[in-house]
């Protein structure tokens, strides 16, 4: 298939339908008994609710929401250290416009903005730069956020401040990489997971190979998955046929976008800047062990961390979500959002009190807009 209309067919995605539906006769699944089957990333969510696929799919089949969303998993200490260093009146802060809405202890960036800091959207780190060049007597923070997907830029806008020994631009970096949390809950002894989508975009860039320990260390298959129906649907079912046959593999389903080894371009200029810190504290999860990067000491000047000493090792602090937030419970898949008391009452998109309501990839708001979408393949409008 070429054309995103014929990842959409319906003939084609009812054929698959029937394929799954024996698979899960097959292996037995029930209502009460399902097969539960992670997406691990927010795209994906944010595709299944907005196709209505989790109404397709049999009873026997539950999709558990992951962690996959960068902006739901930012722990509120560190939005409270952006809304810090934005409200210093020597400071341009820039950010991914998804980031402006999630809530702080104190305010979002979006209220530090309308309470007179100088906080800017930009659409690339590069954006930021040319902000810093514009503005030599302003310091530019910009904040990286996002997993294996977007480091690659921060990581060659770094470098380009490098070469031009831009002194006034720095990045608050908090970029995190997906095997570290999947292996925290599989680690969880409370978490029912049989298989898992595997990320379509983050798997781009570092390929197939970093999941081997998910089918090698605990048994389960991993599906790396495109975004359209189809291609989840075919994905979903990948992963039952490996049940259904005693097989734990990783296997690439997004062949056409996904090279198996990655983009090992991406991937230098990743590990030229970065390196792992050894914890991070994850919103709903907490600190898992390696799991965020830090600038490496030879590009130092340009970590906002150092500059204007916040951040991580240094003021970090763990700051509890607001009182009757769910996210947590929602993160690890032991409620779905309607469960949680605040769902579309005191926690709407136009006013989120937890992070899952702010993104359009957060599990919250993609049952908050798509909740209701009747069993079709056209999108929900
Ligand atoms: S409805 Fe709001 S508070 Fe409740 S789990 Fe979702 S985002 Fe968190």
């Amino acid at each position: 298939m070429k054309y995103a209309d014929e990842f959409r067919d319906p003939v084609r995605a009812r054929g698959v339908l029937a394929q799954i539906e024996e698979a899960i006769d097959e292996i037995g699944a029930t209502a009460d008994a399902p097969v539960y089957i992670m997406e691990v990333c927010g795209g994906h969510t944010h595709a299944i609710f907005r196709y209505g696929l989790d109404k397709l799919v049999p009873e026997g089949l539950e999709f558990i929401h992951g962690p996959g969303c960068p902006v739901c998993v930012l722990p509120m200490a560190r939005v409270d250290e952006c809304v810090e260093l934005a409200e210093r009146s020597d400071v341009i802060f820039t950010t991914f416009g998804d980031a402006m809405r999630v809530p702080g202890t104190r305010k979002s960036l979006l209220q530090a903005k309308a309470d007179g800091a100088d906080v800017r959207m930009v659409y690339s780190p590069l954006d930021a730069l040319e902000i810093a060049r514009r503005n030599p007597n302003k310091e530019v923070v910009f904040f990286a956020l996002g997993f294996e997907t977007t480091t690659p830029s921060s990581a060659l806008c770094i470098q380009q401040a490098s070469q031009e020994d831009l002194s006034n631009f720095s990045v608050f970096c908090n970029h995190i990489t997906v095997p570290p949390p999947i292996k925290a809950l599989l680690d969880d002894p409370h978490m029912k997971l049989d298989g898992f989508v595997g990320p379509g975009h983050v798997s781009m860039v570092i390929g197939i190979e970093p999941y081997q320990f998910i089918a090698r260390d605990y048994g389960k298959p991993i599906v790396v998955a495109g975004f359209e129906p189809l291609d989840l649907l075919q994905s979903v079912l990948m992963v039952l046929e490996q049940i259904r046959s005693g097989r734990a593999e990783v296997e690439n389903q997004y062949s056409r976008v996904v090279p198996d080894d990655g983009n090992p371009v991406s991937i230098a200029a990743c590990e030229n800047v970065y390196e792992p810190r050894e914890k991070f504290e994850w919103r709903g999860l907490g600190e898992i062990d390696h799991s965020g990067l830090k600038i490496r000491e030879e590009y130092k000047r340009f970590d906002a961390e150092s500059k204007f000493r916040i951040g991580y090792g240094k003021a970090s602090r763990i700051v509890p979500e607001p009182e009757g937030c769910s996210c947590s419970d929602v993160m690890t898949g032991k409620i779905k959002p309607p469960q949680c008391a605040q769902f579309g009452k005191g926690c709407t998109p136009e006013m989120p009190l937890g992070a899952l309501m702010v993104s359009t990839e957060g599990a919250c708001a993609a049952y908050y807009h798509y909740g209701g979408a009747r069993p079709e393949l056209e999108p929900a409008q």
